[in-house]
């Protein structure tokens, strides 16, 4: 399943790349030389995007961490990230939120025209996908479905089973 992680983060970081470039002409008002390049109909390709690197990574993020009990921690999720990371990704989730609000009352035309809150939210899910594929890509184990000996379903840090009590397998040595 990792052989799929490095094309993912590579899409992942162009089209966090190419919103960030957008988002900074929708804020200066100035349209790249390179703008034309990417067709009309680049909005929805940017949009279309999101899903494609969204499907794998909401997926790879059920079985790093499933919810199907107990809180869901970003945390626990990126525990593969570097902590400057987990702290941009959510510099980028309170940005692209004042972002939305501050830029959706804005009427502009022109060939940015609401660009500012689409490649705010593009940045956001942008980045998080690939922070989830980093992570995953650093600690492939947190892929490893876990389980008791009875069989229920255990997370990466659980100790014991939270249904029957009994501890958790041993980590694989020389992991953590
Ligand atoms: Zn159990």
């Amino acid at each position: 399943m990792t052989v799929f992680l490095l094309p993912m983060m590579a899409l992942a970081a162009c089209g966090f790349l190419l919103s960030a470039a957008l988002h900074w002409s929708a804020l200066t008002g100035l349209a790249p030389t390179w703008l034309p390049l990417l067709g009309e109909d680049f909005r929805s390709t940017l949009v279309m995007g999101i899903f494609v690197v969204w499907f794998p990574a909401a997926f790879l993020a059920q079985r790093m961490h499933p919810t199907g009990r107990g809180t869901f921690s970003w945390r626990a999720l990126l525990a593969g990230c570097p902590p400057w990371m987990r702290y941009a990704a959510g510099g980028l989730f309170v940005y692209a939120f004042v972002n939305f609000f501050l830029s959706v009352q804005r009427v502009d035309d022109g060939p940015l025209s609401g660009l500012r809150p689409i490649t705010g939210h593009a940045m956001l899910f942008y980045g998080v996908a690939f922070c989830i594929f980093y992570s995953a890509w650093q600690r492939p184990r947190m892929l490893e479905q876990l389980q008791c000996p009875q069989g229920h379903r255990l997370r990466h840090n659980d100790r014991f089973c939270p249904e029957c009590g009994a501890s958790a397998p041993p980590p694989t040595p020389g992991q953590e």
